[in-house]
Formats: structure tokens, sequence, C-alpha cells
């Protein structure tokens, strides 16, 4: 692998230019910086699903201010990525509580290695740590709404949560939702290809039509673009599992482009057919 991902959407994100769209129920998205960014505004101070990465300070300041002009009082981390925590000290900084999954909080606390992304990522420092911590499930009020706050069993990560604004029935499904796009798994800490499949099972037994769901990565979505993004989850496992048992290595499986006919629609992002390939191999 050549230069790492990290750095790439690190330095992206200093000229990154953030797109807002209010949904309902005061809740709205910030799109561009890292994962998406989910806001509810209120008297009890704004409350973000997600950080961004922190170059994006001043657009997301920006973004943020053009909502409303209360003060950001409560970050949730969906999962320990450095892609919707980086941003988590600055927003510390100013007055943000940060709520997550305790598997979050361990993961920040130590350095970690994440092969895949060729990239080692040090301690966060002591602002950035979450210190409001779950395990299974958590009921908050603020604004006048309800979030539903539900652990998944391992599945990108062994810290992914969903937040689910039930309300204005909005949900935030971190990152085992990449609405047209492969999605990273990462092994290093608990994800894997079956965990990713039955997080996408357990979503859409839980939407309806009228659902908005908010992926990690990609556009704002509903239930039937979490039904198709299952339904390649498997069938791309599917083919990579009866190769990989006839006997084919890595190197092979990645030759007999398995994921060929979802590439045009799923492999333009970052992670390609072969990258996704690979991660699918690693679990199968
Ligand atoms: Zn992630």
């Amino acid at each position: 692998m050549s230069e790492s991902p990290v750095i790439i959407i690190r330095n992206a994100a200093a000229t990154a230019k953030i797109n807002v769209t209010k949904l309902r129920g005061n809740v709205s998205v910030l799109e561009g910086s890292g994962g998406n960014i989910t806001v509810l505004t209120g008297p009890d101070g704004k409350l973000l699903v997600d950080a961004g990465i922190t170059a994006s300070r001043p657009q997301i300041t920006q973004a943020l201010d053009s909502l409303s002009p209360d003060p950001v009082k409560h970050l949730i981390n969906s999962h320990w990525h450095f892609d919707h925590t980086d941003g988590n000290e600055w927003l510390h900084s100013t007055g943000a509580e940060i709520t997550a999954h305790e598997n979050t909080r361990k993961h920040l606390s130590v350095t970690k290695r994440v092969e895949d992304w060729n990239f080692t990522f040090p301690p966060a420092p002591a602002g950035a740590l979450p210190t409001k911590l779950f395990n299974s499930e958590q009921t908050l009020h603020l604004n006048g709404a309800t979030l539903a706050l539900k652990y998944y069993p391992p599945a990108h990560t062994d810290s992914d949560i969903s937040v689910h604004f039930t309300d204005a029935d909005i949900i935030h499904v971190a990152d085992t939702l990449w609405n047209g796009h492969f999605p990273f798994i990462d092994y290093s800490t608990g994800g894997s290809i079956d965990g990713m499949i039955r997080a996408a099972e357990a979503n859409v037994a839980r939407v309806t039509d009228k659902t908005i769901v908010i992926p990690g990565h990609g556009p704002i979505g509903n239930k039937s673009q979490l039904i198709e993004f299952r339904d390649m989850l498997v069938s791309v496992r599917d083919k990579i599992s009866k190769l990989k048992k006839e006997g084919k290595s890595r190197d092979e499986v990645v030759a007999a482009k398995p994921t060929a006919d979802y590439d045009a629609k799923w492999g333009g992002f970052v992670i390609d057919g072969n990258f996704f390939t690979r991660l699918v191999y690693a679990g199968v």
C-alpha cells in the first residue's frame, strides 16, 4: 500500500466543503469531513453524533453556527475510528461531554495499529476520551427529543452503536452502512464480514419505509438502500467463501474479481473491489 488513507483523509479535510441538510425534528446532517455528522439543535445545547476531522474545524463551526446559536454540549461517538472521533478534543474543549460505547474509550486510550490502513494511532489526548460510557443500551432525553443508543455486537468494529432519534424516526447507523460504497471492515478491533452482515440484517429489521437512515459514509438513505447493501454483502461473501473453500489463495481470489458485478456501483470510494475482496477473504 502507498500513502495511508488516514493521511489522505486528514489532509483533504482542511479544504473540505461541508454540506448541511436539515432533515426533520431539529435534526440535520453535516457531510464532508470524515464520517457523516448528525446534529440535534435546541435549548439543551447541540448534540452531535460524530466529530469529523479536526482540520475541518473552521468549516464545521461555520456549518453548526448556520443551524442555530446553541453551543455544542453533547457529542456521541458512533465508534472509535479517527474519521468519527478526530474532532473529539476540540469539541470537548468548547464544552461538549462525550458519550460512547466503552470499547471506543478503550481503543482511543492506547496505541492502535490498523494494518489494513497502514497506520498506527497514538493514544488520544485526555480531552478526546469519552467520559460517559455505556455497554448495551442507553436512552437520552434532550431538546425535547428521545435518543435510543444501542450497541451492535461486533460488526465494522467492536465499538459500533446506533443512535435512533425516535420521535423524528431518524437513525444514525454508524459504519454498519456505507451507502453506495464497499465498507471498510476493521479486523484489528473485532470487525468481520459476518458481523457486518448481522448488523445489516438488524438494521433492515429495525426500520420502516418512513425511517431516515444516516450512514457512516455516503448519502442519507432509507430502508431500500439498507436492503441493497445487505444483499451486496451477502452475495460477495458467498462468492469469496466458495473460492476460498476451493483452496484459492487471497491473490488468486482477488484476480478472479468476485466483486465485478458490484464494482461500478460500490467501488468508487475509499474501498475498491480488490481491497474489499481482501477484507472479505480474511473473514470467511
Ligand atoms: Zn469506521
